[in-house]
């Protein structure tokens, strides 16, 4: 035992230095070894007195996956950060459904902000409050703290920057359909997540009454899923697999009544993913008795029944319901749709960026993850512009070797170009110059220039709103942050079309990590980059691997990893806290 406090207190008194631990694990009986190596050792860190006036003021709104991997990355010794967000921790979003019915506890998949700026030496500031408007003409922002009961002081701050990150992600999208808001269960917080949980258990306490009859306990324990995405269809799995592995047991009464059903308004569940993923989850809910009513939109939803319109016949249907959760998509935050009148974006449905992740219209202001979206330049709109930078000698056609010398700064600038190339199996350069018999010409002119690259611009697609892309923005911004005084004298970017120099940083480029789709039953899907598709049980423990390595902290591995191994041997608690 005080082997244990010493081993302890030597680790926390020693947080800057690696460290090794060695854990027995006694439930799994094994023997895990790990390295938890301070990952800011090596960085300089700023003296506290040093004035503060000398460094630019940085704003992160949000700690979720956008802000946390930019606060993760960003060199504090240039920059006085400060923080603020309603949520004072980090929450791994990939687990949420498996927090819905106890799979992997709450707790397990959070990880404090305190924790990640003590990594930081302390030199981040953090605001648990919440940005209810930004000024980007006087650059300041105005929050207001959430924390009330009888506590003394104000609730309301502002704060100057210099440069402003928007990381807010979005909300729950209900596309203004009646009764959502009043009626059904989102699955975006952990709050959300905790919720769900107990309503779960709710509807099968009430089921089990005494006096009720059938049909109303087939009502209560009938739990209806709108829309069949992936958090939709994981969650429906995730019920499946909680009723069937652990309720029927500890409510025999009442087993035969349980059912889920799924209603998405699309032809198929999981249209995002590749088509032989969505039938292998349509085929895998069948067997499993989950009900999927594809080509159905909710209408209303009232305290007891879902009104549903059967696209094809276009009849209403009534469905009643024990529990209704709405996973359709996301929309924009009110104080970012504020925001976008006021740079002139009012009319669009989510905050521009341009390739550089700044906000369109505003300068000095950058918005990462879910609730911006990069606005890729086309390649048709600064056609003559390229051709023109392109045509060194002023001849009025452009040459191959003239086109050579351009080509790699084009496909840094438009992406889009290297997919077309790619999609089309044009492996050279030349080959963008062949005339309709396949001949290849030495120089072309504009208007033939124009028509080689006029379906270039087909290729662009808009990033996904997923993890994967916020995080990867977070540290792509801190990079150019990072860099900011060395690439202002040395340029990394591409050439400049439409006027003469260099971008300064090179834009965003994203890297698809894939995707995974559990489908309950401990068998998955995913989807790998090469167009490599891959499902079934190996599928799921690659799924268990993946996000154990992707947790944030040592501590939340093994909170995550502890839990799997906690329901394998005991199931799931269905207690209702
Ligand atoms: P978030 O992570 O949502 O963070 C937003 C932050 O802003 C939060 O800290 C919030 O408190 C804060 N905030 C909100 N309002 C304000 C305000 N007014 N002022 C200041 N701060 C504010 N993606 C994947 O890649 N793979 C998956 O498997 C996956 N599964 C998912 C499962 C579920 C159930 C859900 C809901 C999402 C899932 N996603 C997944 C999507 C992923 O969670 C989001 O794309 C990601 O969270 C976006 O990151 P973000 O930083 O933009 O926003
Ligand atoms: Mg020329």
């Amino acid at each position: 035992m005080r082997g244990l406090t010493y081993l302890s207190k030597a680790l926390h008194s020693h947080s800057s230095y690696s460290k090794l631990l060695v854990l027995c694990s006694v439930s799994t009986g094994g023997l895990l070894v790990y390295a938890e190596s301070n990952v800011e050792s090596g960085k300089q860190v700023v003296e506290k007195n040093q004035p503060e006036s000398k460094k630019k003021k940085v704003v992160v709104l949000g700690t979720g996956w956008g802000g946390t991997s930019f606060l993760k990355d960003l060199d504090i010794s240039s920059y006085d950060v400060q923080v603020v967000s309603p949520r004072n921790y980090f929450a791994f979003t990939p687990l949420l459904p498996s927090v819905t019915c106890g799979t992997v506890e709450a707790r397990s998949i959070v990880e404090p902000v305190r924790n990640i700026i003590k990594k930081r030496s302390g030199e981040i500031q953090f605001w648990e409050a919440e940005c209810l408007k930004i000024d980007p003409e006087n650059r300041e922002v105005f929050c207001r703290s959430g924390i009330r009961d009888n506590l003394a002081g104000h609730n309301d701050f502002s704060l100057q920057y210099d440069y402003l990150v928007i990381a807010v992600g979005a909300q729950a999208n209900t596309f203004n359909t009646p009764g959502v808001m009043e009626h059904c269960h989102f699955l975006k917080e952990v709050e959300d997540a905790q919720r769900i949980r107990r309503t779960v258990i709710d509807c099968f306490e009430k089921a089990v009454i005494p006096g009720l009859s059938e049909e109303e306990r087939r009502t209560n324990l009938h739990f209806v899923i709108v829309g069949g995405g992936p958090t939709g269809v994981e969650f429906a799995a995730e019920l499946h697999d909680f009723v069937h592995e652990d309720l029927v047991k500890i409510y025999p009464s009442v087993k035969d009544f349980v059912k889920v059903t799924v209603i998405q308004s699309g032809d198929h569940i999981l249209n995002t993913f590749d088509e032989r993923i969505s039938s292998f989850a349509e085929q895998k809910f069948q067997r499993d008795g989950i009900e999927v009513l594809t080509g159905c939109r909710v209408i209303s939803v009232s305290d007891h029944f879902i009104n549903v319109k059967v696209k094809s016949t276009g009849e209403h249907v009534e469905v009643p319901y024990g529990m209704v959760v709405w996973s359709t998509g996301i929309g924009t935050r009110p104080f970012v749709k504020d925001f976008m009148r006021q740079v002139g974006q009012e009319n669009r449905r989510i905050l521009a960026t341009d390739e550089w992740l700044r906000v369109k219209g505003c300068g000095n202001v950058y918005a990462i993850g879910d609730c911006a979206s990069v606005d890729q330049r086309k390649v048709m709109e600064d056609i003559s512009s390229i051709f023109k930078a392109a045509d060194k000698d002023d001849s009025g056609t452009l040459s191959i070797e003239e086109f050579r010398d351009v080509v790699e700064d084009i496909i840094i600038r438009y992406p889009q170009v290297d997919l077309y190339l790619k999609n089309k199996h044009l492996l050279e350069v030349k080959d963008l110059f062949r005339d309709s018999e396949g001949n290849v010409r030495k120089e072309v002119d504009i208007e033939d220039f124009k028509l080689a690259l006029s379906q270039v611009d087909s290729q662009m697609k808009s990033l996904p709103a997923t993890a994967q892309v916020a995080s990867q923005q977070g540290a792509y911004l801190a990079r150019c942050l990072n860099r900011w005084d060395q690439c202002k004298s040395n340029p990394e970017g591409p050439r400049r079309f439409k006027s003469s120099g260099r971008h300064e940083f090179l834009p965003f480029g994203y890297r698809h990590l894939g995707q995974f789709a559990p489908l309950g039953g401990d068998q998955a899907a995913a989807e790998l980059p090469g167009d490599w598709v891959s499902m079934g049980h190996s599928t799921q423990w690659l799924w268990y691997s993946v996000y154990a390595s992707k947790q944030v902290s040592w501590r939340t591995r093994y909170l995550v990893v502890g839990d799997w191994v906690r329901r394998y041997i005991f199931g799931r608690d269905s207690s209702r806290i």
